[in-house]
């Protein structure tokens, strides 16, 4: 959405913070924005401010989703990085972008950045990662670029990763539903730009964000759902894991399916 300047001027009085896409330094870049029909942000922005089961705003959503949808890699990194539409950029040390390959076969979704994150500026690099990256490896799979592999099996042996929220939350308390709302453009976008065969969405922040359910993991896991006519695997977070790790025998199982989904789409 464009705000004319009497209405940003009002938002402001109401401290309201405005958020729009700044050109970023590197102009245009690799990714075509995709017709509207295939970009599912209609839906997905009718859901967002229909208060359904998951993200209730508080008040506008800042970073629109309309604005958001047009953005290539490079500019939608910038836009995060300058982000400023909810209250976690105050605690922030940096943005948690994304990590892996941009054409991936697999998604992978998690929660939201932890202190080793915050940190180093990469999703999954604390303990939880190491779990991932073991659990990944385990079918094959690995967020660094292979050695000497063609593109397309680069694509299939390498994830993307990326968090529903993008700054660390204080303390590593749970998101809030306004941050999670107000993050959720990017996150949407990242997908779009991917347009991976497979997501494996880790833990209730993101099946909340992407299937808008409020259900327990358990309850969802073991079959699969569509995201935007994407095969979606619902499993556990790999902190639960850490802490529950009886349930691996069942988040291997989690990923043998998003495996056999992957091959079949
Ligand atoms: N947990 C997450 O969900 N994401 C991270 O990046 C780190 C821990």
């Amino acid at each position: 959405m464009r705000w004319t300047e009497r209405q940003t001027a009002m938002l402001h009085e109401m401290g309201i913070r405005l958020w729009s896409p700044q050109p970023g330094p590197h102009g245009a870049d690799d990714s075509t924005p995709l017709p509207p029909a295939e970009r599912g942000v209609g839906a997905a922005d009718a859901a967002l401010r229909s208060g359904g089961p998951a993200p209730v705003v508080a008040g506008p959503v800042v970073a629109s989703l309309g604005d958001v949808a047009a953005l290539g890699w490079n500019d939608l990194r910038d836009a995060v990085v300058a982000c400023t539409a909810c209250g976690l950029c105050k605690g922030r040390r940096q943005t948690v972008f994304g990590v892996g390959h941009r054409r991936a076969h697999w998604m992978i979704v998690g929660e939201a950045p932890g202190e080793q994150e915050d940190i180093q500026g990469e999703p999954f690099v604390g303990k939880s990662g190491q779990l991932l990256d073991n659990m990944l490896r385990a079918v094959g799979l690995g967020r660094n670029e292979p050695q000497h592999v063609d593109a397309d099996a680069a694509a299939a042996r390498q994830v993307y990763i990326a968090n529903t929220i993008k700054c660390r939350p204080p303390g590593n308390r749970n998101p809030e539903p306004d941050e999670l709302a107000r993050c959720e453009p990017f996150l949407i976008r990242q997908l779009q730009l991917v347009r991976p065969k497979i997501i494996l969405a880790m833990g209730r922040f993101a099946v909340q964000s992407l299937l808008r359910s409020s259900e327990p993991i358990g309850r969802l896991r073991g079959r699969v759902h569509q995201y935007q006519g994407i095969p979606l695997i619902v499993t556990y977070h790999p902190a639960y894991l850490l802490r529950n790790p009886e349930d691996k025998a069942k988040a291997w199982d989690d990923l043998c399916l998003a495996a056999a989904a992957a091959r079949g789409a």
